[in-house]
Parts: C-alpha cells; sequence; structure tokens
C-alpha cells in the first residue's frame, strides 16, 4: 500500500467536529482493516451514534499494543477557509508536503498506524496482540469518544499504548489537566451621578483580578519536571451595561491547568480560599461552574517504551525525549487502561494543526511508519 495515497484518501474525507459525523471516515478505516483480516468492531454511543469509532484487532494474547488515532477534525472556520491556498479536502502535494484539514491532525499518524497494521497482518504469526483504536470526538474533549469507549468496556487493557498527535516524531509522557471555572461578583446597581448609593461589581471583581494574578504568579512554585508549571489564565471579563450606571454583575471566566499529580478538587478549594479572602464588602462574590478534563502522566520504564525509544534514535537526529504535549489529547481517557507505560507520538507540530494550509511534511510521515514498523518487529514479529 502506498502510504501518501493512504493519507490522501483519509484527507479527502472530510470529518469536522461539530457536527463530528465520523461514519465515512470510520468506515472506510473499517474496510481496509476487514480486508487485511482484522477483527473489526463499529461502536458508537446511543446519545451520538454518527460519531462511529472503529476498533480493528490482530492476533491473540500477550502482550498488547494499543495503536490510537482521532478520526474527527476541527472544523474550517469562515474566516480561516479565505487564507487555505489549497482545496483543504483534497490532499494536494506541494514540495514534499500533504496539505488538509486534519492532514497532521491527526490523519497523517493514522496513516502510520494503519500502515503499521497491514505489515503485522502479513506476519504468519504474531506474538501478541495489536489493537487499532480509530477515534471520534477527540476535537471536543472525548466524553463520547475515547472517554466513552473505555467506560463502556469496548477497549482492551494494554501493555503499551501509543496515543498519535504532534510530537514531532519525540515521545510525550505528559500532558496538563484543565479546570475552568466562573467567578462572579454582585452589587447595587444605581445612576452613575452618585455611584457611592450603590455598590460596583467590577470594581470588586478587580480585587479578585489581582488576587487571581498574584495566585498564578505562586503556582510557578510548583513544577512537574516534563510538562512546566501550573498556571491560572483569566480569559473573559464581563459587566456593566453602560458607563452611566453602576454595574451590579461581573463575571470571569477562568482557565487553570493543573500539572499531573493535582487533585482537581484541591484545585477547586484553593480557588475557593483565593476569592474568599479577597474582602470586596459590601459586594459579595462567589465561584462555580467548575468544568475539568483530567492530566496525563506516564513513565518510560517499561521493555516497550525504551524499545520504542530505541526506534525513534534509529530515525531522529536528535534526543527522542521524553517531552510534554501542551495540547489535551485521549491519552488522559486511557489512563486506567494502560498495564504499562503509553505515549504520545506523532508527525509534525500541534501548531500546524487547527490551521490555514494545515499540512505534513512527507519525511517526518515517513519517518513515523518507519519508527511503528521498527517496534512492531522487535515487539511482536
Ligand atoms: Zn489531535
Amino acid at each position: 500500500m502506498d502510504g501518501v495515497e493512504l493519507l490522501q484518501e483519509l484527507v479527502r474525507i472530510p470529518s469536522p467536529n461539530p457536527p463530528g459525523d465520523t461514519r465515512d471516515i470510520a468506515n472506510f478505516v473499517a474496510e481496509r482493516m476487514r480486508a487485511i483480516g482484522c477483527d473489526v468492531r463499529q461502536p458508537s454511543p446511543a446519545a451520538k451514534p454518527e460519531a462511529l469509532n472503529t476498533i480493528a484487532v490482530l492476533g491473540a494474547g500477550e502482550p498488547r499494543i494499543m495503536l490510537h488515532a482521532h478520526i474527527d477534525t476541527v472544523p474550517i472556520a469562515a474566516t480561516e477557509a479565505q487564507k487555505w491556498s489549497v482545496d483543504p479536502y483534497a490532499g494536494a502535494i506541494h514540495d514534499g508536503a500533504l496539505y488538509g484539514k486534519g492532514s497532521i491532525d491527526d490523519k497523517a499518524v493514522l496513516a502510520s498506524m494503519m500502515l503499521a497494521m497491514m505489515e503485522a497482518s502479513e506476519q504468519a504469526a504474531l506474538q501478541g496482540t495489536l489493537v487499532l483504536v480509530a477515534a471520534a470526538e477527540e476535537e471536543v474533549g472525548g466524553q463520547l469518544g475515547t472517554k466513552w469507549l473505555a467506560d463502556a468496556r469496548r477497549l482492551p487493557a494494554c501493555d503499551f499504548i501509543i496515543v498519535g498527535e504532534q510530537t514531532g516524531n519525540k515521545v510525550a509522557t505528559a500532558h496538563k489537566g484543565v479546570l475552568r471555572a466562573t467567578v462572579r461578583t454582585s452589587g447595587v446597581s444605581v445612576h452613575a451621578t452618585n455611584p457611592d448609593r450603590g455598590v460596583n461589581a467590577i470594581v470588586a471583581m478587580s480585587k479578585i483580578v489581582a488576587a487571581l494574578d498574584l495566585y498564578h504568579r505562586d503556582l510557578a512554585r510548583l513544577i512537574h519536571p516534563v510538562v512546566g508549571v501550573p498556571t491560572c489564565n483569566i480569559g473573559v471579563i464581563a459587566g456593566g451595561s453602560t458607563a452611566n450606571a453602576v454595574p451590579d454583575a461581573c463575571a470571569i471566566n477562568l482557565d487553570r491547568r493543573m500539572i499531573p499529580g493535582e487533585d482537581p478538587e484541591d484545585v477547586k478549594a484553593e480557588l475557593q480560599s483565593v476569592i474568599e479572602a479577597v474582602d470586596v464588602a459590601p459586594a459579595s462574590a462567589a465561584i462555580g461552574d467548575f468544568v475539568y478534563s483530567r492530566w496525563f502522566d506516564s513513565g518510560l520504564s517499561t521493555k516497550h517504551a525504551r524499545t520504542f525509544m530505541d526506534c525513534v534514535r534509529g530515525q531522529l537526529d536528535e534526543e527522542p525525549g521524553p517531552i510534554g504535549y501542551l495540547p489535551g489529547s485521549d491519552a488522559k481517557h486511557l489512563m486506567d487502561l494502560a498495564r504499562g507505560d503509553m505515549i504520545i507520538f506523532g508527525p509534525g507540530s500541534y501548531e500546524v494543526a487547527h490551521a490555514a494550509d494545515e499540512h505534513v511534511r512527507l519525511a517526518d510521515y515517513e519517518a513515523t511508519t518507519a519508527i511503528l514498523l521498527d517496534f512492531l518487529r522487535r515487539t511482536l514479529y
């Protein structure tokens, strides 16, 4: 199978999320995997049946190796569409790079994994099990994708898990978690001719903003060797309606990045105490609407991880890691299924993803495929 052609075919099947209808691309992967003799299943959650996943299994017994990539992409925003210099769904090739929405995120590594399945299927007997997971819903957090697959016990526990994302073919072993929250202050609205009769919710919030900024700086004392420090960003502020009235309400939205080891419940309590310590009287303040997604962290101590690092060294001129992966990934949903180590790995940079003229350099894509093939040869053949 020509790897470039396979990737072009994947890019030519749009799978933007929203809406997150992955039936066409999941069926394409399923068809290819059935053709090489895999046992193929295609579960999807009742809450979103069009978010179709494909799970393909080759071989039997131990060890079990999982290759995981997501099949949804971000949508193309109207402002972004004008910036594309090529058709985002044509799979055009220029100057050694293949262009297209989803080309780097996440179809290149998916294609490498499919090529690895194809070569494995040609072996007389695999010494173990190879599981390919082509997962829906990653771009919207994976709740109805990989998290659902894991919770509904549709995925086996594995001895080594490779989650395909953009790490420049280095090996990432951790990413941060995210906790979002809203802080609201309440005051009393009066006419601006005599503001002292009212209670200004924006002024109250300004004290909280200052306290949260100090809190953010203080977080820098905590440091994780791979992903760095936790942070607290105030991303949105909204309050008041006109300059000639005292505002009675103000709200901010926070994004608190957690490093591996931080418990979201402790972080909630920390934020609560930061807010409570600010004297906003006679206004009042409250924090709520907490939403969080987990961090991910793994070692590299198992035999499979060491073998994988050797395979990367064989292709890459630089030290293969471990590195941190700044965006989140589906790895966080697979932590309970990892009997050994789990890594994030794939060609290119996430900075090229989610943007106009998304592309993958063919040399990087070929290196990804070569690393996966080398690893499987050393592990399962
Ligand atoms: Zn991705």
